[in-house]
């Protein structure tokens, strides 16, 4: 029988309407405007909602609910409580109260707080995020919440990111004041993450010690085909991929995700699933939720699925493309061309703003990006490199040359004459037909939107988020400031604006590219023009601190100092340890694995060579051996160099381990210990091909990867 979509979407999400249908009028009207304006929530409301929450969730069979919360370790975090309150002679009530819905005390003391608890000795509480909707999940009623400790300091993603978007919201506002547009009182920032991942049986997976523990295979040889025949992009799903799929849209949908778009990506065994765009905190819930369901199901279906950055090496590796915008609570999205001359001032205002803001953040953008998975995907040649630029296409291009030769002269002092004047008033008409998308930009305006396309499968979204966000309020606030200096100084408004626009264009000319970001001679051009290019994972990440990222960051009250430095402790100690993770793994795998199987052979192919000289006279024997014994020679070696690298990297490992500084040991996992994976693995790479396939005791690329 045919589902009913509609009545399934959000069935089992504690809706908007459920809490009109349940809460008494007046109760619901304050939450709305909690809810709304960001207002403080009164005890009696928190209560009223807790009573509606739990008759809901106890309805649709939920017997526990939990404080659903992001901690600085990427994941999400729950504990589960039920709602049983014993009364007299051994029985139960189902007993939910305003305080437990509004505030949780979870035992946080294992989750990482880069120094903060240990400097305040405070425990963390979590507190409810009413503006994210409360679900059902395997009995559980699901709360989202922000996590902080006792003295006030953010211990998660999500509390930034809150502040992220009001810090935007205020600044946008303000800028539109400026430009006349006094009924805004509110800017929401809006994202829609496409999310790509990998399907693999899970049988082979089982098999493979390294997807396991790292969620990546340390070694591997290419498969006889790769992506080249671009033969997987948008073509026809396989009937299982499908089955799982339809399978995850459902259940996706049940949580009120709406799950919109899905399609084989460009490597084997990757796919995509998009969502329709929501509001930010929305969005990054959803997306953690998607993850963690997109597991789960791959499991019913014998699958796992990979959300590592690079699973295998030499083909595609998986990003979230967020498509990210600015909404006022009037309608008006900032990011798409108006329909009259005033629209297009304020579109070309916030365009040219985002140019500016990438231009100075290039490394607050990076670091915020930036991680020991993520790491292998930038470099890659299919991938955003690691350098930032904006891609705005050829009509737009077009309109900031024209803009940038012009002069103001201007009689009447209107801003509609200016876009007249400036021929910007038709931009709706020439974008109209834009098809051209460049897909190598890590940054690349896209019609209405922008999709910073960098960002990390695996990745909590709200890091990058909070970046952007951040950055953009910053830019917002110093682009008002330059107009009013300009006023101060004599020019008109409209003057103004005219010569900051002008001025921004011009100035953040190096990080506006059309070309192909995945080729080398972008890398050149890049260093040409000066923009940032930093490989080396901590000192990407260290760019939290620099002068730019913490006059974004401190001075939009995003992080206070002690919340920064501890954001830094926690990204550079999770970098050092999977980089740990990965070397223990390999270094395992090739002495316990590798080497033995390269053992194996090396014994039978000297069996052969002691046949070949039983059977033949000496003068043929030489003949025919003499390929064996250099095959033989080749794996003797290949064994004898594993060995020392792996000495070498256990060696490497322990010095690093000795030194106190989190900060000096990330860098030693970087330049010490890191480069150790590839040389190991090149070995065992062509070990692989060199061996008899019937003994070799991995799962191989062509089998993870085309069999199922
Ligand atoms: P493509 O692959 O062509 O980039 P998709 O359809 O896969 O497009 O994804 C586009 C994403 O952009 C969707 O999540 C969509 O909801 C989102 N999106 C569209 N408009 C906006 C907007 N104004 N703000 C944020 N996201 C948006
Ligand atoms: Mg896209």
């Amino acid at each position: 029988m045919e589902k009913n979509i509609p009545e399934l979407f959000g069935s089992s999400v504690f809706t908007d309407k459920i809490m009109r249908d349940k809460l008494p009028k007046d109760m619901y009207k304050a939450l709305r405007k909690t809810i709304d304006n960001n207002t403080h929530l009164e005890l009696d409301v928190a209560n009223a909602v807790a009573v509606a929450m739990k008759e809901w969730a106890v309805e649709n069979g939920a017997t526990h609910f939990t404080h659903w919360f992001q901690p600085m370790t990427g994941y999400t975090a729950e504990k589960h409580d039920s709602f049983i309150c014993p009364v007299d002679k051994g029985e139960v009530i189902m007993d939910f109260s305003g305080k437990e819905l509004v505030k949780g005390e979870p035992d946080a003391s294992s989750f990482p707080s880069g120094g903060i608890r240990a400097t305040f000795e405070a425990r963390g509480y979590t507190a409810w995020d009413p503006t994210s909707p409360a679900f059902i999940k395997d009995g559980t009623l699901y709360i989202p919440t922000a996590f902080c400790s006792y003295s006030g300091e953010a211990l998660d993603k999500k509390t930034p990111l809150l502040r992220s978007m009001d810090a935007i919201s205020r600044e946008a506002v303000k800028v539109l004041k400026l430009l006349g547009k006094e009924d805004v009182t509110n800017v929401l920032t809006t994202v829609g993450p496409e999310q790509e991942y990998f399907l693999i049986d899970i049988e082979d997976y089982k098999k493979r010690k390294d997807l396991i523990f790292t969620g990546r295979t340390l070694l591997g040889a290419p498969a006889p085909k790769g992506q080249e025949m671009d033969d997987h992009y948008f073509g026809n799903l396989k009937p299982r991929v499908a089955a799982y799929m339809h399978d995850l849209d459902e259940e996706l949908w049940k949580l009120g995700i709406p799950a919109k778009t899905k399609h084989n990506e460009v490597a084997p065994s990757q796919h995509e699933l998009a969502p329709v765009f929501d509001t930010t905190n929305v969005a990054v819930d959803h997306n953690q939720l998607t993850m963690e369901i997109m597991k789960k199901v791959a499991e019913k279906h014998g699958y796992v699925c990979l959300l590592h950055e690079k699973p295998f090496a030499g083909i595609n590796g998986s990003g979230k493309h967020n498509n990210w915008s600015l909404c006022t609570d009037t309608g008006i999205n900032l990011f798409a061309p108006g329909k009259n001359p005033q629209g297009n001032i304020l579109f070309l205002t916030f365009l040219v703003n985002v140019l500016m803001m990438v231009y100075k953040n290039q490394d607050l953008l990076r670091a915020s990006i930036m991680s020991a998975t993520n790491c292998y995907r930038l470099g890659a040649n299919e991938a955003p490199p690691v350098i930032l630029s904006i891609f705005l296409g050829k009509q737009l291009t077009a309109v900031l040359d024209e803009f940038v030769k012009q002069d103001y002269s201007s009689k009447s002092d209107k801003a509609e004459n200016l876009t007249l004047k400036l021929g910007i008033d038709r931009i709706p008409e020439i974008l109209l037909d834009t098809t051209d998308r460049n897909r190598t930009s890590p940054f690349a305006f896209t019609g209405n939107r922008f999709e910073f396309r960098a960002v990390g499968s695996s990745a909590n979204n709200a890091g990058a988020m909070i970046a952007i966000n951040a950055a953009m309020a910053n830019q917002l606030q110093e682009f008002r400031a330059t107009i009013d200096s300009y006023m101060e100084e004599g020019m008109t408004k409209t003057e103004a604006l005219f010569y900051a626009l002008k001025e921004a264009i011009i100035e953040s000319a190096p990080i506006h590219f059309e070309g192909d970001g995945y080729s080398e001679e972008w890398k050149q051009e890049a260093a040409k023009r000066g923009l940032s290019i930093i490989n080396n994972v901590p000192e990407a990440l260290m760019q939290y601190k620099s002068r730019q990222s913490r006059a974004v960051l401190i001075g939009e009250h995003i992080f206070n100092e002690i919340e920064l430095a501890s954001r830094l402790e926690v990204e550079l100690e999770k970098f050092t340890k999977k980089v740990q993770i990965e070397s223990r793994v390999l270094g395992d795998m090739a002495n316990n694995h590798i080497i033995p199987t390269a053992v194996t052979y090396q014994n039978r192919l000297l069996e052969n060579l002691r046949g070949l000289r039983e059977t033949f006279d000496i003068e043929e024997y030489k003949v025919l051996s003499a390929e064996c014994k250099d095959l033989i020679r080749e794996i003797s070696f290949r064994i004898t160099d594993i060995k020392r690298l792996v000495k070498e990297m256990v060696d490497a490992r322990k010095k690093a381990n000795l030194l106190e500084n989190y900060q000096e040991r990330a860098f030693a996992y970087e330049q010490e210990v890191k480069p150790y994976l590839e040389q190991i693995r090149v070995h065992i790479d062509k070990l692989e091909m060199e061996i008899d396939d019937e003994i070799w005791p991995l799962p191989k690329y062509r089998e993870l990867l085309f069999t199922k």
